[in-house]
């Protein structure tokens, strides 16, 4: 098991790993002077000297993932435990971000799902007013709405999938998605819990827990405002944006 640490290299004062995660961390490391161009992947032994695995974070969700900060301090790393090539970390770091974003919108397509069948199957259960809570033409619209919108996101994040499994460009996809499948976990895991009536905001039912969880699609890997930009930057290069 490894557990990653892509973002040493971006000046944090602490960077995430994985506390319970086997015997390795992979991490990059960085030389001074050299840009991108000085940054290398390796692989640190838990054990190794000079290595110290912080405080377990308590988190607002995905708490069965541990996340701890990793201090480093003067460890030495024998050339046999190189990743690749020395220099070439960033390009390996990116094209790792860039294929994660693909499974962050699968994610969270898959925790959007859940929590909406989860709810809809309540919502045919419990009733008011003499009517299955389901069947009520306000509730039809806005579950319309939202099983749209959850449908959207699938078909965006397939066809990032799709782009880069053919060899083609998908960067700028693999962000539309992931922004859009985090957007669509927010809303249908805030309007399930709305759905569900007080019982939603109770951890009888597993909504509440969708709800916290989704929070982590707009962080991981990137932040919406990181999205933004490399969706920009690809839109610029773009021919037909060029044209206009
Ligand atoms: C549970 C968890 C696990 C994680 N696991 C890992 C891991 O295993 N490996 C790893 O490498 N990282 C991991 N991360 C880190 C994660 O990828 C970062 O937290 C995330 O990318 C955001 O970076 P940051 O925290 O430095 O936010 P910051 O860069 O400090 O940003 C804070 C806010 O400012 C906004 N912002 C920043 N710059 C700009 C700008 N130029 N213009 C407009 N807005 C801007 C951001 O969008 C964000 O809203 C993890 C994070 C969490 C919460």
């Amino acid at each position: 098991l490894l557990g990653y640490c892509a973002q040493s290299w971006m000046g944090r004062h602490s960077d995430t790993g994985y506390q319970q995660a086997g015997t390795h961390f992979a991490d990059l490391g960085r030389m001074t002077g050299r840009g991108y161009k000085g940054i290398t992947c390796f692989i640190v032994e838990r054990e190794s000297e000079g290595l110290v695995i912080g405080k377990k974070e308590e988190k607002l969700g995905i708490k069965a993932s541990s996340t701890c900060p990793l201090h480093f301090d003067n460890v030495k790393v024998p050339a046999s435990q190189v990743l690749g090539e020395i220099g070439h970390g960033y390009k390996y770091a990116i094209s790792m971000l860039n294929e994660g974003r693909i499974g962050i919108a699968a994610q969270m397509i898959g925790l959007s799902q859940g929590c909406f069948d989860c709810t809809l199957a309540y919502t045919r259960q419990r009733k008011q007013f003499g009517k299955r809570i389901f069947d009520f033409q306000g509730m039809h619209h806005q579950i319309a709405h939202v099983a749209s919108m959850i449908e959207a996101a699938r078909l965006l994040t397939y066809n990032a999938a799709r782009l880069q499994e053919a060899g083609l460009s998908f960067v700028k996809e693999a962000c539309m998605a992931k922004y859009l499948a985090g957007e669509v976990a927010t809303l249908t895991t805030s309007k399930c819990i709305e759905w569900m009536g007080g019982v939603g905001f109770t951890t009888s039912f597993p909504i509440e827990k969708y709800y916290r969880d989704c929070k982590i699609g707009m962080l991981h890997l990137c932040s919406r405002h990181t999205n933004w930009h490399i969706i920009i930057f690809s839109l610029k290069s773009d021919s037909h944006f060029k044209q206009r």
